[in-house]
């Protein structure tokens, strides 16, 4: 099994539970735990600790072998799975007879320009630590803004796509929001804007038409703004603009479209439709033996009429993955005892999704529920889907307690990575007189202007910047303040590197630290007090910093 979510976890757990005398069972993951997604927005809004909504895949699979590791190919030829472990991180080929790949879907937003930059997205249990972080700093930083403009930014949270994630992920982080206000004095409820956008003209596509009425109705009261018929054109650090032409400016941007193909299941060769791979009724991979697919990565014909495209195919849910993971262990068995394979048949049981504020819609075998009792049953359903008792004892307790307790605002870590792309548009900011010295920036396209006035001596200084141009070259310093405003004239894309970054690079790259002191000296008419190539106290100074 490669794959330790859904798909793989459950077919090997019948695996071992039906043929362990019969195979050698092994599971193969990135991470040694199994993320039970759908409870990521609770993770993401402080309801239930990130480690709740993980099982160790040890402690889940106690007859399979376990392997912590990335795969990087598969040979189908030579029956191999090269992987990527240990400390060493040398490359390991491991053989098989049968193959599950389970390796689930990726994120993919390279269709909208600045949104794989700046939007957050909600798949792996990082991603949701990651939101929870982001959406304390924004209120922690709007507290103290003493900026009308950036306040509205930080105060403004987009969440794009409307389906169970979606709706989940919003209704999650605006009761954090909404709950933790009566901490941040300088805040007020009616400054907070939470939006839902959606492309289709309904939320919730998945569910009737009257559930997702009220579902619609029930987060406006919970003051989310919902914008169906909308969708995403692109993104900035400081704004999302979207396909009516309108710009929110935000500082989130919460991503829960663009269902993209596994990197490596595409890099596999196979024959694959909408970024998922086409297998046969019974999970098979056509023209490889011994391969299979389950799960998001696998596109699971429902219904066969001879000569004729299938109708409709396996969704991509938990819901259907477990179902499938289990058929296929039973195939797998059938296909080594010799008996007929059983194609994949299932049909949905309904479905649920929370609204926040103890609110649900559901739709179970038919029978449509709305409000407390259909978020008590939705509660109920995955508390009781949730594998491993000490995790549904740990989600239970945290459930219960959340309703009496406020929510947990303890900021663990910074969310930002100290290297990036920033999207910036048309009039933006980058750079103001007065800001900490924070990084370097290269100018990737686009062009900004840098201006600098000192009112003691009545100096003006300009300087245009275009592609392979850089800036704030002062993180050389030791410490400053900047002195010059750089404004985007058009929307421009910068590298970022934090000053910790580059300073260490600097040090340890002679040849930039001398360009920069050449640099500095010619543009701005000699070296700034303060900077010393090479200096030793300087070197000690960088080790302290933040
Ligand atoms: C926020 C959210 C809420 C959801 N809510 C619901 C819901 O309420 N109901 C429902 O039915 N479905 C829900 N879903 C969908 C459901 O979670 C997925 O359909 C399901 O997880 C798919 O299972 P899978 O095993 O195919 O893939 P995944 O669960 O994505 O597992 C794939 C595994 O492969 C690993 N992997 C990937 N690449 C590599 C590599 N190169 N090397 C090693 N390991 C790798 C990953 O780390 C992961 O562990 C939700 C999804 C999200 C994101």
């Amino acid at each position: 099994m490669i794959g330790g979510g859904f798909g793989g976890v459950f077919t090997a757990k019948e695996l071992a539970r039906k043929g362990r005398d019969q195979f050698d069972i092994e599971l193969v993951n990135n991470n040694n735990y199994f993320v039970f997604q759908p409870l990521l927005p609770e993770v993401a809004a402080s309801t239930i600790h990130s480690s709740d909504a993980v099982v160790p895949l040890r402690q889940l699979l106690r007859r399979v072998q376990i392997r912590q590791a990335e795969i990087m190919g598969i040979d189908f030829a030579r029956k191999l799975v090269i992987v990527v472990q240990g400390f060493r991180r040398l490359p390991v080929e491991l053989p098989y007879d049968e193959l599950v790949i389970a390796l689930g879907m990726s994120v993919d937003l390279k269709r909208f320009p600045g949104l794989p930059e700046h939007a957050l997205t909600m798949k792996n249990l990082a991603d949701a630590h990651r939101l929870r972080t982001h959406v304390i700093s924004c209120l922690e930083m709007a507290d103290v803004a003493s900026d009308a403009e950036i306040k509205q930014q930080l105060l403004t949270f987009v969440v794009v796509g409307a389906g169970f994630s979606g709706v989940e992920t919003v209704a999650e982080v605006n009761e954090l929001i909404r709950r933790a206000l009566k901490y941040y004095p300088n805040i007020t409820q009616d400054e907070i804007r939470v939006l839902l956008v959606e492309y289709a003209d309904r939320i919730l596509p998945t569910f009737p038409t009257d559930l997702a009425e009220y579902a619609t109705r029930r987060l406006r009261m919970h003051g989310i703004e919902v914008r169906t018929g909308v969708g995403t054109k692109a993104a900035a650090s400081t704004a999302v603009e979207l396909t009516d032409g309108s710009v929110v400016p935000t500082r989130t941007i919460v991503a829960t479209i663009g269902n993209g193909p596994n990197p490596l299941v595409e890099a596999l060769g196979l024959d694959m439709h909408w970024g998922r791979i086409k297998t046969d009724r019974c999970m098979a991979v056509p023209g490889h033996e011994g391969v299979w697919a389950v799960g998001d990565a696998a596109e699971i014909p429902l219904v066969e009429r001879p000569g004729e495209e299938p109708a409709h195919y396996a969704p991509p849910t938990a819901q259907f993955a477990v179902r499938e993971g289990r058929q296929l262990a039973h195939n797998l068995i059938a296909k080594h005892v010799g008996k007929p394979l059983k194609p994949f048949a299932y049909t949905s049981k309904g479905s649920l999704a929370s609204l926040g504020m103890s609110k649900a819609v559901a739709e179970v075998y038919g029978v449509k529920l709305s409000g407390t009792l259909a978020w008590l049953l939705w509660r109920g359903f995955y508390l009781s889907f949730l594998p491993g008792f000490a995790t549904k004892l740990r989600v239970l307790v945290n459930w219960v307690l959340n309703l009496f307790v406020p929510p947990n605002i303890v900021l663990v870590e910074s969310s930002r990575p100290s290297t990036r792309y920033i999207h910036y548009r048309k009039g933006d900011k980058v750079l103001e007189p007065g800001m900490v010295i924070d990084g370097f920036y290269t100018v990737v396209k686009g062009a900004l202007k840098l201006t600098i006035d000192n009112p003691q001596t009545g100096e003006h200084f300009e300087k245009l910047f275009g592609p392979g141009d850089h800036f704030g070259e002062r993180v050389l310093l030791k410490s400053a303040l900047r002195t010059g405003l750089v404004v985007a004239l058009e929307d421009s894309v910068v590298l970022w590197i934090s000053q910790k970054d580059f300073t260490r690079l600097a040090r340890a790259f002679p040849f930039l630290e001398s360009y920069f002191a050449d640099y500095i000296e010619k543009t701005f008419g000699g070296p700034e007090k303060g900077f010393a190539p090479g200096s030793a106290d300087r070197a000690a100074e960088l080790e302290t910093l933040p």
